[in-house]
């Protein structure tokens, strides 16, 4: 008997936007919340495009505030990483290869952008396995993969590189600026500045992790999270929840996105990139080093490290003058804070990363015209 063929799960999407649940839900949170001070943290960049979308910040009760945290891949990016693509970007015979977001970034003192005006050869591609195709068809240049992204990304780049030995590829090497959640929660947590009452934690992510990395939230500092979707019933429903466990001082982990996260991931994407990358110590935009929070290629793949195949020297990085993301990212200010915001800072001429992708706070407040 031949198996079954595979359907899509039978999802009726228009439920998660459907008026009288978000009515019903908005109540709830009000009377849960009364008049008491609650700051929730969104970590995911797509949370904070949902929440900025949707309005969900200026109809929350008076003292619960949405912060917007370090979710968007780009922004936590460091200045020395952009730094060193732009010193590879110079090389003879390099070609970069990245998402298109990471052009626009500015480093101390250029951006990808402002290099391929100058004549280098950098390229925008939207998966790894596009890199790796430049690869095959240009054997007599350099292929440089610019990687970013959270747990979600690093699979399909660690099946790039696996694919790169599978197919004896000697001209093809991946810069690897990818970084894990958790430790950015917890040095958030930790902050004495940034009092946070509750995570609206990653559905992304968690569909790679799971809910178990969380647990230290509880166990360390007493801070429940909840796992939610992108649409409004899930983040308003995730709130509730938050909200609720708030005001009881019964602190869970929870997962209200049960249609696309499972409380432990997804175990194959985690082997694939356990295969290619181990933990190291990352610089974090805003954040800082933080121990054990980024990915290096095992020595094993070393050939396709591009940090350990190009000697490149780069200057002292020179952060960009007068922008606050350090302090946006932690959750101490929103973006309307900063003085730049909307005047010399603004999507088309961005200051610093939080304002150049769609899902940094910066042009998310800026779009939706947040306060
Ligand atoms: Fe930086 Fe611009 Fe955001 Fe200010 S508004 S924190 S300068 S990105």
């Amino acid at each position: 008997m031949s198996a079954p063929a595979k359907t899509a799960p039978n999802i009726d999407f228009g439920a998660f936007r459907d008026p009288a649940l978000v009515r019903g839900l908005i109540g709830r949170i009000e009377r849960i919340v009364g008049d008491r001070p609650i700051n929730l943290m969104e970590v995911c960049g797509t949370h904070t495009v949902s929440i900025g979308r949707y309005g969900f910040r200026s109809i929350m009760p008076t003292g619960l505030r949405l912060l917007s945290g370090p979710g968007c891949p780009v922004c936590v990016t460091a200045n020395r990483d952009i730094d060193y693509a732009i010193a590879l970007a110079r090389q003879e015979g390099v070609i970069i290869a990245t998402f298109g977001d990471m052009m626009r970034v500015p480093g101390s003192t250029s951006s990808l952008r402002a290099e391929k005006a100058a004549g280098h050869d950098i390229r925008i591609v939207y998966s790894p396995l596009d890199a790796l195709r430049i690869a095959e068809e240009q054997s007599e240049r350099e292929i440089v993969f610019l990687s970013v992204g959270f747990e979600t990304t690093t699979p399909a780049i660690a099946a790039s590189i696996l694919e790169a030995s599978e197919r004896e590829l000697t001209n093809f090497s991946v810069f690897a600026a990818n970084k894990m959640t958790p430790p950015a929660l917890r040095a958030i947590a930790d902050d004495p500045e940034t009092r946070i009452d509750g995570f609206i934690l990653p559905g992304h992510v968690s569909t790679i992790t799971g809910i178990e990395p969380y647990r230290f939230l509880v166990d360390e500092f007493s801070i429940p999270g909840v796992v939610t979707g992108f649409e409004p019933v899930d983040i308003l429903e995730g709130i509730e929840m938050l909200a609720r466990m708030v005001v009881e001082g019964k602190p869970r982990i929870e997962n209200a996105y049960l249609r696309g996260v499972s409380a432990d991931g997804n175990r194959v994407a985690r082997e694939l990139a356990t295969q290619v990358f181990e933990p190291c110590d990352a610089t974090w935009r805003g954040l800082g080093k933080l121990p054990q929070s980024g990915l290096r290629i095992r020595q094993e793949f070393a050939r396709f490290d591009a940090s350990q195949r190009f000697d490149v020297a780069i200057e002292p990085t020179v952060e960009p003058r007068g922008c606050r993301c350090g302090d946006v990212l932690r959750g101490r200010i929103a973006p309307t804070g900063c003085p730049l915001f909307g005047t010399a800072c603004t999507p088309e001429h961005p200051v610093g990363p939080c304002m150049v992708s769609s899902e940094g706070s910066c042009a998310a407040y800026f779009r939706y015209r947040e306060e």
